[in-house]
This record gives C-alpha cells, structure tokens and sequence, in this order.
C-alpha cells in the first residue's frame, strides 16, 4: 500500500441540518475506506468563504454560494485514503446536482443535491487546493507533521474510530 493522501471534504448546511442524510453520507464515507482524521462542525464566516472561493470570484453564482455556504453549520473533515481526492470526487459526482442526478443517481450529489448551488458536498481538487483548503479550516492542523508522526499508523490500521467525534484516533501502544 501506498501513501495516503489528505482531501477536504465539505458536508454542507442542508444536509448538516437532515439527520437522516448526514448519516447516509457519513455511511458512505465510512463504507468507501477514508479514514477521517480531523472532523468539526462548525458555521463557515463570511471570511473563510470568501477566501475559500477565491477563485469564483467573478462568477454569476457567486453570491449565491457564499450566501448558502455561511447559511448554516458545515461539517468539515480532513479524509485520508490512498488516492483520497480522486475518490472522493468521484464518490461526490457531477459538480451539477441536475446533471447527477440523471448521469450519476447513486452518486452524493445525485442523491442529495438539490440545486446546483446546494450540491451536498465538496471536495478539494489537486494536493495544492486540499493543503490550501485544510489550512484554511484546520489553521492548527500541521499536514508535514501528521505525515511524519502519524500517516503509518493511520496506513497501518493503528487507529479506533469513535463514533460520537467522528474521527479516527491512534491507538495508544
Ligand atoms: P466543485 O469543485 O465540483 O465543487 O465545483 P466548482 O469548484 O466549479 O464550484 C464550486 C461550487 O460552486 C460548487 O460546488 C457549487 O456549489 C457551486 N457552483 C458551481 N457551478 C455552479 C453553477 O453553474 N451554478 C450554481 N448555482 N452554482 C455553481
Ligand atoms: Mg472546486
């Protein structure tokens, strides 16, 4: 087995605020092998969306996402897996819920999308925007040094997964 790579993942407020959704997409984060290895639930400020939306800035949907995205509380998760950006991504969908929802049904945003602003999830796109997106949410979380001090004990199943965090923990030897 190789490396395990870190994404970001965004569950956002519509689904946070069904019950019976945020369990089916946590079920299916769970079932697909990610390890979570930061999690918290918080209200994104107006400050970190905009800064997370950097780059679309000048689009028309612009304001209308970094109004639904500080709508309400997210869960934000730092995934490890193997290729976890990739997977994630394709687990996630068509960035259009209407899209995935005739071209991908069983996919996040098939399942539980509901517009194309309101798309359940997101999911960083390279290593550089995961690292960039982390810092931003996870401002203490040091990506060098959870490679060196505990990406091997997360590769080698070391780890228990608590169930009210959702987080997996190392295991103390
Ligand atoms: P992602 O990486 O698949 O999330 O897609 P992008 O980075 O292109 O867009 C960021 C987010 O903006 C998406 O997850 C959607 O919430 C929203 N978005 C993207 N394209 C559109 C669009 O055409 N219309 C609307 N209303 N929202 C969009
Ligand atoms: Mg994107």
């Amino acid at each position: 087995m190789t490396i395990l790579e870190l994404t970001l993942a965004i569950i956002k407020p519509h689904i946070v605020k069904n019950p019976v959704f945020l369990d089916a997409v946590r079920n299916v984060i769970l079932n697909s092998d990610f390890k979570i290895v930061k999690s918290k639930r918080k209200r994104i400020s107006l400050d970190e969306a905009t800064h997370f939306y950097e780059e679309h800035k000048h689009k028309f949907f612009y304001n209308r996402l970094v109004t639904f995205m500080t709508s309400g509380p997210s869960d934000l998760y730092v995934l490890a897996k193997e290729n976890a950006i990739r997977d994630w991504r394709s687990l996630m969908g068509p960035t259009k819920s209407f899209k995935a929802q005739y071209e991908a049904p069983n996919t996040l945003r098939g399942r539980f999308g509901l517009s194309d602003t309101r798309n359940a999830t997101h999911g960083s796109d390279s290593p550089e925007s995961a690292r960039r997106e982390i810092q931003i949410f996870f401002p203490d979380f040091n990506v060098d040094e959870w490679y060196r001090t505990a990406e091997q004990k997360f590769r080698s199943n070391l780890i228990i997964f608590s169930k009210e965090e959702f987080i997996h923990k190392i295991v103390d030897t």
